[in-house]
């Protein structure tokens, strides 16, 4: 199952905790809208709320109300392609003898069938077959004999793959991020406590302010007086791979990733996409919103070219991205996007996007240019053609679906009808990044992992974590 979702952490000096992770969830909906769901504690017990659906449906002004406790995290979760099920709506949650624990995970384990096999061998019972349920059990287990960093610390070490979580440990908020860095986590500061979440938006919508990025490896504990919180470096590991499509399409433009500012890094990879492959013509327009950051710095490069909204977006339709079938995506494209006809009859257009995945937009797009006027669609992507799928956490797209997988760029300009197309360098991603590319994951445009995954190359040879001796 792969998932990709938003987590989030909070531990206030007194106050109830409820409210602001209500109000982050909402700030982290991009990031998935099946579910959403938030477990407090107060101390004595353990509460918990998880729905199907949107945040603001999810939670009745009573629901929020009843989760005591000045402790507690939250978690969105996106649609997966296969059938909707509660029950790997997060966080988990698990009483057992050490206590009570809840956890909220994005990522995806690509071992976790082998540790959920150990563990079933040795008694557990499992209620999901999500991943997240692997990780609790695995901690459970390991609480029940050894202290909190310890057990974390041993959890890190069994399980492979990408993950950021957010855990309670009865009233005491952690968040983890693995060794690679794959995914996203952050540690903000609020007036009364200090908060973990996927994004900085989330820490901005609480008026927090961001403090850092949590290191790859490292486990976070907040204090549970709201007055600071405690690192533990658990797991070192020479090489990241940060997921570099969080920066040119996942994230909020808003957002600080990993020291970076998304919108800024937009920006910076729409005039690199200029200086490749800037072609003549007479308008440059996004397609809404997400190409809007490249657009903007591919016309300021390309200097005396026109920048213009030409695709007026329907914003209560959902992102093509996330429609779980063909037919529902190429309806969904109709539906979203509208030409403005003044800006485009007898030119000719560059449009700029994020990405291509199916081709299904830009095929659309294409046409839907050229029957109101067109006379030349030029398409330019901010990012390399996409090959593979994902094993890491985001739900994609198989192999056979993804338009680039077996087609030159010159074949997939013939496909979309384009009359040019061109693609962002891998190196210019990292150039932008600051990253060398060998610290970042970049699997799903190379088809090469940054972990072993069965029917696939592994980029590099699988560093199994070093744990250091002491704690
Ligand atoms: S395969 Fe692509 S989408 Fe998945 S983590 Fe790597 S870079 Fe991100």
């Amino acid at each position: 199952m792969t998932e990709k979702c938003g987590v989030v952490g909070i531990s206030l000096d007194g106050r109830d905790a409820a409210r602001p992770l209500y109000y982050s969830l909402y700030a982290l909906q991009h990031r998935g809208q099946e579910s959403a769901g938030i477990v407090t504690h107060d101390g004595f017990q353990q509460h918990s709320h998880v729905e199907m659906g949107l945040v603001g449906d999810a939670f009745s002004e009573d629901d929020i109300e009843s989760l005591n406790g000045p402790a507690g995290i939250g978690h969105v979760r996106y649609p997966t392609s296969g059938s909707v099920d509660s029950s790997c709506a997060q966080p988990f949650s698990v009483s057992f003898k050490s206590g009570s624990l809840g956890l909220s995970h994005n990522g995806n384990l690509v071992n976790a069938d082998e540790i959920r096999d150990e563990l079933a061998d040795s008694g557990h019972a499992f209620t999901s077959d999500g991943d997240t349920e692997v990780i609790a059990h695995d901690l459970a287990r390991n609480l029940l004999e050894e202290d909190l960093v310890r057990a974390v610390k041993q959890t890190m070490t069994r399980i492979h793959g990408s993950y950021s979580l957010t855990i309670t440990h009865d009233d005491t908020v952690m968040g983890v991020r693995d060794p690679q860095g794959n995914r996203p986590l952050c540690i903000g500061e609020l007036d009364d406590g200090y908060i973990l979440a996927s994004e900085s938006a989330a820490i901005d919508t609480l008026d927090g302010e961001l403090v850092r990025d949590v290191k790859p490896g490292e486990l976070v504990i907040l204090r549970a007086d709201g007055q600071g919180f405690d690192s533990y470096q658990l797991v070192e590991q020479k090489q990241t791979a940060h997921c570099f499509f969080e920066h040119v399409y996942f994230a909020r433009p808003d957002s600080v990733i990993d020291g970076k500012r998304v919108y800024e890094v937009r920006r910076d990879l729409g005039r690199k996409l200029w200086e490749e492959s800037g072609i003549d013509s007479d308008v440059v327009l996004p397609v809404p919103d997400s190409g809007r950051a490249f657009a903007s710095g591919y016309a300021e490069a390309a200097d005396d070219v026109e920048f213009a909204e030409g695709l007026m977006k329907n914003r209560y339709v959902g992102r093509t991205f996330i429609m779980p079938t063909q037919d529902e995506r190429e309806r969904a494209v109709r539906l979203k996007l509208n030409p403005i006809k003044s800006t485009i009859e007898g030119k000719t257009v560059t449009i700029i996007d994020d990405s291509i995945v199916r081709g299904t937009t830009s095929t659309q797009l294409v046409k839907l240019l050229k029957d109101v006027g067109a006379e030349e669609v030029n398409v330019r992507i901010g990012a390399p053609p996409i090959v593979a799928p994902c094993y890491m956490g985001i739900d994609m797209a198989s192999r056979d679906e993804l338009i680039a997988s077996d087609k030159s760029v010159e074949e997939v300009a013939d496909e979309i009808n384009a009359d040019s197309l061109a693609y962002l360098s891998k190196d210019a991603v990292a150039e932008v990044l600051e990253q060398s590319r060998d610290d970042l994951c970049m699997g799903c445009v190379t088809g090469e992992y940054p972990y072993d995954i069965e029917g696939e190359e592994a980029d590099r040879e699988i560093t199994r974590t070093e744990v250091p001796a002491d704690d």
